[in-house]
């Protein structure tokens, strides 16, 4: 044994080999996609509704809950929640995003609010497996989108009743209008920016809120997408995320920053680790996506003759296959490390979350684009899945974040310059 064979080895400490439990997990979520998400895609997507029988299969199978997500979430290693993106997300992202589109509302309360919050509003947003419910998640605006400082929703409070009011349009929320629990971001300080910015549940049935448009979309179609109008909706002190003693504590320590003239850089920086710990979940759909797209190429282009062989024997087709499946394997890998680093609390020094939700997204459009060219006419029609595939993968260089803004923060943090 060599020097360097004698450094490697179990000594190291270092694996990417998955445990039983997580192979185990991995292997359940993905024979619930094969035959349970998979086989009603096409459906869904031509319908362009949320699919409720899907989920309420979900639910009974316990992968619609806040307890599966939880679990997942606590694996030490990091790798339980993309583990199961991908697996879901192979299956088909519309139907996945119905599926795991609550999480994003759920998180908002775990985040931000106080562990009678947690309690009382989380269930109420999965309901029961006989009667499911989903939630959503409330921050862009018409005219706040990447720029979320530009935000206009606001919520001002009532001391004599101890209730908020909540004025605004709110645009592109999954779930939004249909969602038994809305988590709405607000401006409660409009000198203070996005630190002048609180979250509220609006409870179910609160009236004032309701459903604009429904978005008709390129892709995810199982997914609903809406407008939601807020218009004089009224909700109790206790909706306020976290409190309101922990927010004017939170208000007054922004203002004095201001006032100092210091830029309030620790704030700002919490905020951007929280969203680098979780960029790459949209790294890990993505990754789910591709593959999908890639292991339909690699069979079409195997079994698919033209010139007397399969078109996999001819090199311009075997070096698209080659390019794809490594693409994909280095997606992943900086899923995984980004998540690793989460769970073992690493700081983000070069945005490795950013980096992570960037290339996996990329890698998404680039790979199911090049797997409609490999099936041909046949990659062309809905008789076959990539070009939904290929719709589908076009909203992870969109949502949670565009490419162009995943840059912004990659490049800025490696220069060490403010984010915003
Ligand atoms: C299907 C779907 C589901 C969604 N779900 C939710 C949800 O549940 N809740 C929620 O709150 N939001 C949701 N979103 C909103 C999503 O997060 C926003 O669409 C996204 O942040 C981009 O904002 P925007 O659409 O306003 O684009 P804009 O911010 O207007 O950007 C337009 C273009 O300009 C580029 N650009 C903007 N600023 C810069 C810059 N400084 N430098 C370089 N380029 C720049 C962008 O990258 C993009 O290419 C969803 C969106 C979609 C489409």
């Amino acid at each position: 044994m060599d020097g360097r064979q004698r450094a490697g080895g179990d000594m190291s400490g270092f694996t990417l080999e998955l445990t039983d439990d997580q192979k185990q997990i991995r292997d359940w979520l993905h024979g619930f996609a094969a035959e349970v998400i998979r086989p009603a895609a096409a459906e869904w997507d031509e319908r362009e509704e949320t699919p409720w029988p899907v989920i309420q299969e979900a639910a009974k199978a316990g992968i619609y809950s806040l307890d599966f997500y939880a679990q997942q979430f606590f694996d030490p290693t990091g790798l339980g929640i993309p583990l199961a993106m991908e697996e879901l997300f192979w299956g088909d992202a519309g139907i996945a995003l119905s599926i795991v589109g609550t999480g994003l509302a759920a998180v908002g309360v775990l985040a931000n609010g106080t562990e009678e919050q947690i309690g009382t509003w989380i269930p109420q947003m999965y309901g029961e497996p006989g009667d499911v419910k989903v939630a959503a998640f409330c921050s862009s605006e018409p005219d706040a989108g990447s720029d979320v400082g530009a935000m206009r929703t606001r919520a001002v409070y009532r001391e004599a009743t101890d209730e908020w009011v909540i004025d605004g349009t709110k645009t592109w929320a999954t779930n939004g209008g249909i969602a038994q629990v809305h988590v709405v971001v607000a401006v409660v300080d409009p000198e203070l920016g996005v630190k002048g910015h609180a979250s509220f549940v609006v409870p179910p049935g609160t009236p004032g809120l309701s459903q604009g448009q429904k978005f008709r979309k390129h892709g995810i179609r199982a997914s609903h997408t809406a407008e939601v109008v807020l218009d004089g909706v009224r909700v109790p002190g206790h909706c306020l995320l976290g409190g309101k003693e922990k927010l004017d504590e939170r208000l007054a320590r922004a203002r004095a920053a201001r006032a100092s003239g210091t830029s309030g850089e620790r704030v700002r920086n919490a905020a951007m680790a929280t969203f680098e710990a979780s960029r790459h979940v949209v790294g890990a759909m993505a990754v789910g996506t591709a593959r999908a797209a890639y292991e339909t190429a690699l069979d079409y282009a195997r079994t698919r003759t033209q010139f007397g062989r399969p078109i996999v024997d001819n090199q311009g087709v075997a070096f698209q296959l080659a390019d794809m499946r490594t693409r994909i394997d280095a997606a992943r890998l900086l899923v995984w490390r980004a998540s690793w680093m989460a769970a073992t609390g690493k700081p983000f020094t070069a945005a490795e979350g950013s980096m992570s939700k960037l290339y996996a997204s990329e890698t998404a459009k680039d790979v199911t684009a090049r797997a409609i060219q490999i099936l041909g006419g046949n990659g062309y029609t809905r008789e076959y899945p990539v070009e939904r595939m290929h719709r589908d993968a076009a909203i992870y260089t969109i949502f949670e974040g565009t490419s162009e803004i995943q840059r912004l923060v990659i490049a800025r943090t490696l220069a060490g310059v403010p984010i915003r």
